[in-house]
């Protein structure tokens, strides 16, 4: 430690305890974040790629902690770490049967379908299902225009019990997305024995479109390979009239992106909604 020098030293230690203490407040404060109802839901519109109208929408968890905003990309692996994310993931369900069931109320068979991501550490719990169901019949949410968005990456990890779980889920009417595709390993094998609907396509690969063939590559083949499972392909990040332009020559069916429309609270994207449905 010594020959680091004294300051050297000291500045170390105090970085690695402040990132302790930020994850320490964390871990804190997301255990009373549903009760302080510091939690909201935030929804980003998925278009159909050929009209660009919105055909469902991706709920996104926001959390405003005491101590401020703190993203999702930096509280979402604590909760997993903590399991906080069983209790939030079933918040995050609820609110996402309640905003299908209003929305159908509101708008008919025109309403737009909710997407909902689920963390492979809410896979693990043996009352998943359970939970699901009675969520399912006290909001009298319509499970099949629900979509749950799990990873390639935490359904390959052990697909043998996801099978089972995914079953019971199809049974409820629930439909799965398998979330930021291209970048696990799925082997297609497994792919083939998932009770899977959609295959969403990961923001690298659509960030590559036009600056790398190999992106361009992994499209077509990833599109190919949902074209022959039966399933829908949705590409996220989209953020050029260039990138919409040729997922529409591949064929993709929709798109979520900041081209088309960035995460809106729920009061704005019934607005843009109903302007869109009443032109
Ligand atoms: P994700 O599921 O891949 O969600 C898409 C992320 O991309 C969102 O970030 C969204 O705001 C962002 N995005 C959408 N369009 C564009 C675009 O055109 N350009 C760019 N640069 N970004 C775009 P967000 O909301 O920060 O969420 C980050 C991640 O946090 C999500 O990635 C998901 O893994 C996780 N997450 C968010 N909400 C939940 C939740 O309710 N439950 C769980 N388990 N995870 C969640
Ligand atoms: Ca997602
Ligand atoms: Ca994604
Ligand atoms: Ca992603």
């Amino acid at each position: 430690v010594k020959e680091h020098g004294h300051d050297g030293w000291q500045f170390f230690s105090e970085t690695l305890q402040e990132q302790a203490k930020q994850r320490l407040t964390i871990i804190n404060g997301l255990r009373t974040a549903i009760e302080r109802q510091e939690l909201s839901a935030l929804f980003q519109p998925i278009v159909t790629a050929e009209t660009g109208r919105i055909a469902g929408a991706e709920l996104l968890l926001r959390w405003q902690s005491a101590s401020g905003p703190v993203s999702p990309a930096v509280f979402i692996p604590v909760a997993e770490m903590t399991g906080a994310i069983v209790p939030i993931g079933l918040w995050v369900f609820r609110e996402a049967c309640r905003a299908e069931a209003e929305w159908r109320h509101r708008w008919g068979e025109t309403a737009p379908y909710v997407s909902v991501n689920v963390s492979a550490r809410q896979l693990n719990e043996a009352s998943l299902a359970d939970e699901f169901a009675a969520i399912l019949l006290e909001s009298g949410a319509d499970p099949t225009r629900l979509l749950l968005e799990i990873t390639e990456t935490s359904l390959m990890a052990d697909v043998e019990t996801n099978l089972r779980i995914l079953r019971r889920l199809a049974d409820l009417g629930l439909r799965v997305a398998v979330d930021d595709f291209g970048t696990g390993y799925s082997s297609l094998a497994q792919l083939t024995r998932l009770p899977v609907n959609v295959l969403k396509i990961d923001r690298a690969f659509v960030d590559g479109i036009e600056k790398s063939e190999e992106s361009r590559t992994i499209i077509r083949a990833v599109i190919g390979i949902g074209r022959s499972l039966d399933l829908k392909l949705v590409a996220e990040g989209v953020e050029t009239a260039g990138q919409h332009r040729e997922l529409c020559t591949y064929g993709c069916d929709m798109i979520q992106g900041y081209y088309f429309h960035r995460p809106l609270d729920e009061k704005t994207f019934a607005e843009v909604f109903e302007r869109e449905h009443t032109q």
